[in-house]
């Protein structure tokens, strides 16, 4: 039984979904960089949380504030960096096989954890692999058919490019991996997976319960929040146009982020 709603100021944390709630393809959405600010001002723990699988912190960190977003680098988590702080919170300092872009070495060394190419390793972490060959193809299934815990930064089949066609997404790589080696990813990570909001709640100390989750997609977002044990706040930004659009009705819902500021200069 849930209880009954909470007023949205009330959450010490406030866990935002990306594309379709804080932006467009190549602009903020308007009054978000507004919410976001007043947000902080308010002793609230903000962070934008991403199913990226190629750009490090930093990287999608200077991606937003060139749209005029205030979020620094630690307000920025994306499936690359809850991958990484999963296998360091299982096996600190282990020896890991980055099949990926070079974001995901950057994360993965960034807490702590021994990158390698070799096929010595604990863990073999997959995400999408621009430079990928034929070379780091059989590098990466040794490390498996050795042993390797084979961990999946997400599962999804492909993303609009920057040309506007279709790219593979990270599900493609772990895919050829997973066929190669006879065996399905011991783990994933990123959406639908609960885990990429749980690393994001740990990430800021906070527990899920006090974390208030806003998306755009019903199923993804809102369901997904509910899945991770989180209140959800659905914004009409994006994918859905009406709160009648979910099947798992969320706690709150706002025409945008922006109401969001509203919301704390009301109260
Ligand atoms: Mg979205």
């Amino acid at each position: 039984v849930r209880h009954a709603r909470r007023t949205l100021t009330s959450y010490a944390a406030f866990l935002f979904d990306v594309d379709g709630t804080l932006v467009y393809p190549e602009r903020a959405i308007p009054g978000a960089a507004h919410a976001l600010a007043t947000l902080k001002a308010r002793g609230k723990c903000v962070v934008a949380v991403t199913n990226n699988s190629s750009l490090s912190r930093h990287d999608l960190g200077e991606r937003f504030r060139s749209f005029g977003l205030p979020l620094e680098d630690h307000e920025v988590f994306s499936a690359l960096a809850a991958s990484a702080q999963y296998i360091a919170h299982e096996s600190p300092h282990a020896r890991v096989h980055v099949f990926g872009n070079p974001g995901l070495r950057t994360e993965i060394e960034r807490v702590g954890l021994v990158a390698t190419d070799d096929p010595e390793a604990d863990y073999v972490i997959v995400g999408a692999h621009r430079g990928i060959n034929y070379d780091g193809l059989t590098q990466a299934m040794r490390a498996l058919l050795q042993g390797a815990r084979f961990i999946a930064v997400n599962s999804d089949r492909m993303y609009v490019g920057p040309d506007g066609g279709m790219i593979p997404g990270a599900g493609v790589f772990v895919a050829a991996l997973e066929r190669a080696v006879g065996r399905p990813a011991d783990v994933v990570i990123g959406k639908p997976s609960v885990r990429l909001l749980h690393e994001a709640a740990a990430s800021v100390n906070i527990d899920p319960a006090d974390c208030l989750y806003i998306g755009d997609n019903p199923e993804a977002d809102i369901a997904g929040a509910h899945a991770a044990g989180m209140d959800a706040l659905l914004v009409l930004t994006g994918v859905a146009s009406a709160a009648e659009e979910c099947t798992d009705p969320p706690e709150h819902v706002l025409p945008s982020v922006a109401e969001l500021a509203q919301m704390f200069d009301a109260s």
